[in-house]
């Protein structure tokens, strides 16, 4: 049988040629057949040359997701091998890593899928209608190829109803599961994987954790502002960190951060206070007329949420952005390092450091770079894809 063909309009096939998989429906100039919702399309140039294959919506702005370069004859083969190097792609990057994201849905040319692995548990989360027709057989290639205790959907994204999906929660195979112990360079946590943020907790921050835990060894004072489950302020305690305060506005995050402490024996060096970081900060900050700031922290990690939802949020969230570094920077003993990153797609890199550089130029400090972050291999960039790249990170030493 053959594919019914998605036409272009002129001019509309460069994005898709250099690899970025979203056909919009306003660039199709027509279909040359039937198709339902969920079905293979062939997408062709107006000349008529093959851009590729995916799955149809015509429900989503988005009208194909090309998945692949030509036909694909057996979903769930595909499945399987698209999978398989999405898991080689990680035991070769992160080797020890017993927890991470094993499918990153555009990063690894799956798009509308994403698969968490938490130890044994497997947590699927499914953002398109074609990947969600497929749901069974997603299901069976995840089994045979990781052989997981349980897996889980947490398709909870209200973005789904762009695609014309209802949300959808539950599990998909196995035993229920609630909170699975799971370990991160070697340090133990709880991932919460039926209530936690995004599919339980932040995986992309794995290889950085460790890398701004180095900074901390032989340090005094740490804060970690934003600190969720500990991540940071964990890994920095290990280092040996005399003392680490991790700050979040959850009390459940704070709650569960102090259990992570003590099943680690760190309960000593590290603590965690519910407390807007904004608010914190400010206090922190606040002095009479002839007082000064005690800068008394060897390192302060600044790992904010995102502060945009769109372009137009931009400039308000500059502003957010500034106003952390300044205050932290007036904290920051001179010698002392910033760890600081920004998962906003909408700020790039080059900006990120405008806004870190102005708030170095009001408080009259100089930084050198020490470190540049970005997301952790699990979660792979593909430059074309320009969506996949978002977490951007950098490490300065306060050298005045
Ligand atoms: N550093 C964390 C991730 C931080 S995610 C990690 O590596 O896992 C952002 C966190 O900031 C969330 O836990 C959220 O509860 C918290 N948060 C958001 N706004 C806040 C604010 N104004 N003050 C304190 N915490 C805030």
């Amino acid at each position: 049988m053959s594919l019914t063909t998605v036409l272009l309009k002129p001019g509309e096939a460069d994005r898709l040629v250099a690899g970025h998989p979203w056909l919009y429906s306003n660039s199709i100039l027509r279909l040359t057949g039937p198709v339902a919702d969920g079905d293979w399309v062939q997408v062709k140039d107006h000349r008529q040359r093959l851009l590729g294959t995916g799955f149809y919506n015509a429900k989503s702005r988005i009208a194909v997701r090309i998945l692949d370069a030509d036909r694909v004859e057996d979903d769930r083969a595909f499945l399987r091998a698209r999978v398989q190097s999405a898991v080689d792609l990680r035991r070769r990057w992160m080797p020890g890593a017993t927890s991470y994201r094993v499918v990153n849905s555009e990063s690894d040319f799956l798009s509308g899928l994403i698969v968490d692995r938490y130890e044994d548990v497997l947590v699927v989360q499914i953002s398109s209608l074609g990947m969600d027709r497929r749901k069974a057989d997603i299901v069976a290639v995840l089994q045979e190829l990781l052989q997981p205790r349980s897996i889980l959907e947490r398709s909870d994204m209200a973005s789904r109803r762009f695609e014309g999906l209802p949300e959808s929660e539950g599990l998909l195979a196995g035993e229920p599961v609630g909170a699975v112990p799971i370990t991160l360079n070697g340090l133990r946590f709880q991932a919460d994987l039926a209530g936690g943020h995004k599919t339980g907790l932040y995986l992309d921050q794995q290889v950085n954790y460790a890398a701004v835990g180095e900074l901390a060894r032989g340090a005094g004072e740490v804060l970690d502002c934003f600190s969720f489950l500990g991540g940071f302020a964990l890994h920095c305690a290990r280092a040996g960190a005399r003392q680490v305060l991790g700050l979040d506005q959850s009390a459940t995050a704070v709650t569960a951060a102090g259990e992570h402490a003590r099943a680690n024996g760190l309960a000593e060096r590290a603590r965690f206070e519910a407390a807007n970081v904004f608010d914190w900060l400010k206090a922190a900050t606040a002095v009479g007329p002839h007082e000064r700031v005690i800068p008394r922290y060897d390192l302060i990690i600044l790992d904010p949420p995102s502060f945009t939802r769109n372009r137009a949020s931009v400039p308000d969230a500059l502003r957010g952005y500034k106003e952390i570094h300044l205050r932290a920077m007036k904290l920051l003993r001179p010698g002392g390092m910033l760890a600081t990153f920004c998962c906003s797609h909408h700020v790039g890199r080059d900006l990120f450091e405008e806004v870190i550089l102005a708030a170095a130029y009001d408080t009259r400090q100089v930084f050198r770079r020490v470190a540049s972050y970005t997301q952790s291999p699990d979660h792979p960039v593909i430059p074309a894809i320009a969506e996949t790249e978002y977490l951007k990170g950098f490490a300065y030493e306060r050298v005045r």
